[in-house]
């Protein structure tokens, strides 16, 4: 069967291949489709859609945005963007505002602990407008400063880190309003990453549903076999579609591939077929 792959990002947020790069290699990994899925920005969906037409592999316009609950972050995506919303536009920029002042947060930090670093260097990382902690760690790793990404967050800059600094975000009910509002397809992006009470996330998504909240990732690189059965279910008992993606981010998470995670993910094309009849139903544009 024909893959696709619905969750990615590229150089434009915290990915290290350029949109052009990451349709190529999708192209080259034989996927049909792939969702450009960057936090806080969709500037690189216009080079992801030339170079889709330039490899023959379909691109769904899509973000990620990080939302806070009083129990921990869900993220949201949202699918089939349009070509120019501008509310969106303004609130992703706000968020990006939020980023910088944080970033410069951190930075400040990890001088105070007596660590060389400063924003410009962090700047000359980043390559695209979405800037976070992966491009810090970066500058750090360069510098020597831990052996790896995963120590530079638990030492630094992960939530229990020195330098953390939580990020102002939005609420999950304004985010997904903000994008059902403008005709995307909205799904919960790894509900299961999030190891909350029981009962926790059937609220969160009850409550979600009736902001526009249309499908559940159910597939992604992190989620078990059994987190996908019971992500399925709850997709099945709330009547909502289902997605699933890789959340490729290249050399920033060098063992997950594009299309197929740690090796053994697999979103068939009919998954995608499926989100898109919903969206004929709701007489939504494919
Ligand atoms: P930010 O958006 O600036 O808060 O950064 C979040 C990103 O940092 C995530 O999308 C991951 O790519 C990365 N990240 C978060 N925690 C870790 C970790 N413990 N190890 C490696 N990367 C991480
Ligand atoms: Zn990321
Ligand atoms: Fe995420
Ligand atoms: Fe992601």
């Amino acid at each position: 069967m024909k893959l696709v792959d619905l969750h990615t990002h590229t150089t434009a947020s915290d990915g290290t291949d350029s949109p052009a790069l990451l349709m190529a290699k999708a192209a080259e990994a034989g996927l049909e489709a792939v969702a450009v899925t960057d936090h806080d920005t969709l500037s690189g969906l216009d080079e992801a859609a030339d170079a889709g037409r330039k490899y023959g592999v379909e691109l769904i316009r899509g973000c990620e945005i990080s939302t806070a609950t009083e129990l921990g972050e869900l993220h949201i995506l949202g699918l089939w963007l349009p070509d120019n919303p501008v509310q969106l536009q303004e609130k992703l920029a706000f968020l990006r505002r939020k980023r910088a002042e944080r970033n410069e947060g951190i930075v400040r930090k990890l001088q105070e602990l007596g660590l060389d670093i400063t924003m410009e260097e962090v700047l000359a990382t980043a390559t695209g407008e979405s800037v976070g902690r992966p491009h810090i760690a970066e500058v750090l790793l360069r510098k020597g400063y831990a052996k790896n990404s995963r120590e530079v967050f638990k030492e630094y800059l992960g939530c229990h880190g020195k330098a953390y600094l939580p990020k102002e975000v939005l609420e999950p009910e304004e985010s997904v309003r903000l994008l059902a509002d403008l005709g995307a397809t909205v799904s919960l992006a790894h509900p299961m990453l999030w190891k909350g009470p029981s009962g926790w996330l059937d609220t969160q998504v009850a409550r979600l549903k009736d902001c526009g909240l249309n499908a559940i990732e159910a597939w992604h690189s992190e989620h078990s076999e059994a987190d996908v059965r019971a992500c399925l279910s709850l997709a099945k008992r709330f009547d909502l579609g289902i997605s699933g993606g890789s959340d490729y981010h290249g050399d920033n998470k060098p063992s997950i591939c594009l299309g197929t995670g740690y090796g053994k993910l697999r979103v068939g094309v009919d998954v995608l077929e499926s989100l898109r009849q919903r969206r004929m139903a709701a007489g939504l544009p494919v």
